[in-house]
C-alpha cells in the first residue's frame, strides 16, 4: 500500500476494545460511556480484518485499546496472528498494555510469537499511580512486568510526561528502567477526546524534559528505530535507550507508515485527523474479502499528509473528539 505522498503503509495498529480498567486522567473522563457490544467486531471479524491488511502488505501489527488484555478470549486473536508469523506473511506482532492483566497472559503471548511489548507506567509512586490512573494498582502492574520479563518479552515502558505530576520523577524512571533492563519511551500529551479537564495543565514539552535529563545523564542520539515515531537516545550510564514521542513539538508525519483501526472497524488514516473509512459494513456484507480490500485501497488513497495538533486554551473542545482509547494509542 502506497499513499498519495509516496509513503509505504506497512504498520497497522488495531484497537480490540474501547474498554479499560483504568481511567488515566489524560486519556479518559472519569465516567465513560463505552460502545455497545454489537458495534464491536468479533474476534473472528478482527482476525479476518487483519488478514485483509496483511494481504495488502502490512508487515507489523500492534494490538492496543482500551486495554487489550481485558477483551475476553483475546488470545484467540493472538493465536490467529501467530499463524501469519509462522507463514512469514507478517514480521511482528506487538502489544500495548497497561499491564494489569499481564501476569496471567505473558507466557501465552510469548508462545504466540510476541517478542516485544509496551507497558504504560507514568509513575512509580503507588499513590500517584492510583491518582493518575484513577483506579490502577501499581503492584499488579509491577507483577505483570516481572512475569513478562521472566518469559523473555522485551519491554518498553511508555510514560506520558505530565506537568506537575511526574515531571520530577523522570530521572527515577530512567534509572529504574536501566536497572530492570527496560527501554523507556516518553510521550507528550495529545489533545484527543474530551477528558473533562484542561489539557494545558498537563502538557509538558519533551524538549524541556530532555534538557533536564541532560543534567544527570549522558544522552547520545541514536539511529535506532522501531518503525514508530519515537526518536531515541542511548543513556550511557544505564546502557538502555530512552525514546521521545513529540507530536506537539515536532511533527513526525513525513515518515508515517501506519494506519489505525478501531474495535468497530473504523479505519483512521491519521491519528490527528477526522477522516475515516468504515470497514465493518464490507466486512459484514458477506464472506468475500473483495469489498473489504476495495474499501482499504480507497482509504489509503486519501491518507492525509499529516496532523496539526495544537494545545491552547481557546478551543474548548479538542481538535479530534475521539479518545486515544478509541483509536488505539
Ligand atoms: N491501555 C493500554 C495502555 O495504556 O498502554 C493501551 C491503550 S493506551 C490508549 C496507549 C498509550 O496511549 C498509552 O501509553 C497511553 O499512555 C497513551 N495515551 C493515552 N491518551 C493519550 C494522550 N491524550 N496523549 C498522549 N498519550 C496518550
Ligand atoms: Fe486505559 Fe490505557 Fe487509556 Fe490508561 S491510557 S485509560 S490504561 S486505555
Amino acid at each position: 500500500m502506497i499513499d498519495p505522498f509516496g509513503r509505504e503503509i506497512s504498520y497497522l495498529r488495531l484497537s480490540v476494545t474501547d474498554r479499560c480498567d483504568f481511567r488515566c486522567q489524560y486519556c479518559m473522563a472519569e465516567s465513560m460511556t463505552f460502545l455497545p457490544k454489537s458495534d464491536v467486531l468479533s474476534l473472528e471479524e478482527l482476525s479476518r480484518l487483519c488478514g485483509a491488511f496483511i494481504k495488502r502488505g502490512v508487515r507489523k501489527l500492534r494490538v492496543t485499546g482500551g486495554e487489550p488484555l481485558l477483551r475476553r478470549n483475546i488470545m484467540v486473536l493472538f493465536r490467529s496472528l501467530a499463524r501469519h508469523l509462522e507463514a512469514g506473511t507478517l514480521d511482528e506482532v506487538t502489544l500495548t498494555t497497561n499491564g494489569s492483566q499481564l501476569a496471567r497472559h505473558a507466557r501465552e503471548l510469548f508462545d504466540c510469537g510476541v517478542r516485544r511489548i509496551n507497558v504504560s507506567v507514568d509513575t512509580l509512586d503507588p499513590e500517584r499511580f492510583r491518582a493518575v490512573t484513577r483506579r490502577g494498582n501499581l503492584d499488579q502492574v509491577l507483577e505483570g512486568l516481572a512475569a513478562a520479563r521472566a518469559v523473555g518479552l522485551a519491554i518498553k515502558v511508555n510514560t506520558v510526561a505530565l506537568k506537575g505530576i511526574n515531571e520530577r520523577e523522570i530521572d527515577d524512571l530512567v534509572a529504574w528502567c536501566g536497572d530492570q533492563g527496560f527501554d523507556l519511551c516518553l510521550i507528550e500529551t495529545m489533545p484527543l477526546g474530551d477528558i473533562q479537564g484542561d489539557r494545558t495543565d498537563q502538557y509538558l514539552p519533551l524538549s524541556l524534559v530532555r534538557r533536564r535529563l541532560g543534567e544527570h545523564w549522558t544522552l547520545i542520539d541514536s539511529t535506532y528505530r522501531t518503525g514508530g515515531p519515537a526518536r531515541y537516545a542511548e543513556v550511557v550510564e544505564t546502557g538502555r535507550r530512552v525514546g521521545f514521542i513529540t507530536p506537539m513539538t515536532h511533527n513526525f508525519c513525513e515518515s508515517c507508515n501506519r494506519v489505525r483501526v478501531t474495535c468497530t472497524g473504523t479505519l483512521f488514516m491519521c491519528l490527528g485527523q477526522n477522516d475515516a473509512a468504515d470497514l465493518r459494513t464490507p466486512l459484514r456484507a458477506g464472506a468475500s474479502d473483495i469489498p473489504l480490500l476495495a474499501a482499504i485501497d480507497d482509504a489509503i488513497a486519501r491518507k492525509p499528509k499529516g496532523h496539526d495538533f495544537v494545545i491552547d486554551r481557546r478551543p474548548a473542545r479538542p481538535i479530534v473528539a475521539r479518545h486515544m482509547s478509541a483509536t488505539g494509542g
